[in-house]
């Protein structure tokens, strides 16, 4: 699994250059819109390590393989290729060398993800790879176990949340559903039924690191919230 550098320029090159941000929350928390924005600032790679879990899910539908099936999705991970390439606008992601990007959004990929990424094997396994793509620093990475597991000893660790009103209506507005394609009710039923997954699954379930700054989002503007995510790094980066 690799990644390919983004084409931001570094803007404070020394000290950024170790520097590994965790961003960990819900989903429709504001998550990657934060890690965009941290990402373009100081100049790091901004890796969605969901894309990853969405690329894998989309390749066990593809092979029919049962989500349930642990052992049969370990055996796919061996002739399962990942790579991420940081963007400004966001990553993109190849599965074995193709473009998958535009497919990973879907309702059904969604919901296949967050079943597939239950099963200890595959968390070690994406886990390891995260290591790896992180190791040199210089990167935002967001997810639900990068503060706790991933990178436990990242110079930033940000938990961004919302209630699940607001983020159930970010949501339904970023996926460009329209109430007669797929009811707000139906998109804010999606969100909670695999927010419950992710926060209830024995593996790391989503939490807040113990020393992760939380960043509650539903009373603030869009650029209430960069400007406080990017006031943590700062700080971060004059310690
Ligand atoms: O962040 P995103 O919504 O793209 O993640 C899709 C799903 O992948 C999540 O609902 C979650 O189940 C899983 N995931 C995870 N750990 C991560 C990132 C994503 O379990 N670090």
């Amino acid at each position: 699994m690799n990644a390919q550098s983004a084409s931001t320029p570094a803007v404070d090159g020394n000290l950024t250059r170790a520097l590994v941000v965790a961003i960990d929350g819900p989903a429709g928390a504001g998550k990657s819109t934060v890690a965009r924005h941290l990402a373009a600032c100081f100049g790091l790679l901004n890796l969605e390590t969901g894309a990853m879990y969405r690329a894998f899910a989309l390749k066990a539908q593809r092979m029919n393989v049962a989500f349930g099936d642990e052992t049969a999705l370990l055996a796919l991970t061996r002739s399962t290729e990942i790579t991420l390439v940081p963007q400004p606008e966001g990553n993109r992601v190849l599965l074995d060398g193709e473009d998958v990007t535009a497919l990973l959004r879907t309702p059904s990929v969604t919901d296949a993800a967050s079943r597939v990424s239950v099963h200890p094997r595959i968390r070690a396994w994406m886990v390891a790879r995260q290591q790896q793509l992180g190791a040199r620093g210089g990167v935002v990475m967001e997810g639900r176990d990068i503060g706790t597991v991933v990178f436990p000893q990242a110079d930033v660790k940000l938990f961004l949340d919302a209630s699940p009103e607001v983020r159930g209506q970010r949501r339904f507005e970023q996926t460009g559903d329209t109430p007669q394609s797929r009811p707000s009710e139906e998109v804010a039923r999606d969100l909670r039924d695999r927010d419950e997954r992710d926060r209830s699954r024995a593996v790391s379930p989503l939490r807040p690191a113990d020393d992760a700054i939380l960043l509650d989002s539903t009373h603030l503007t869009l650029t209430q919230v960069l400007e406080q995510a990017e006031a943590v790094v700062r700080a971060a980066l004059q310690r």
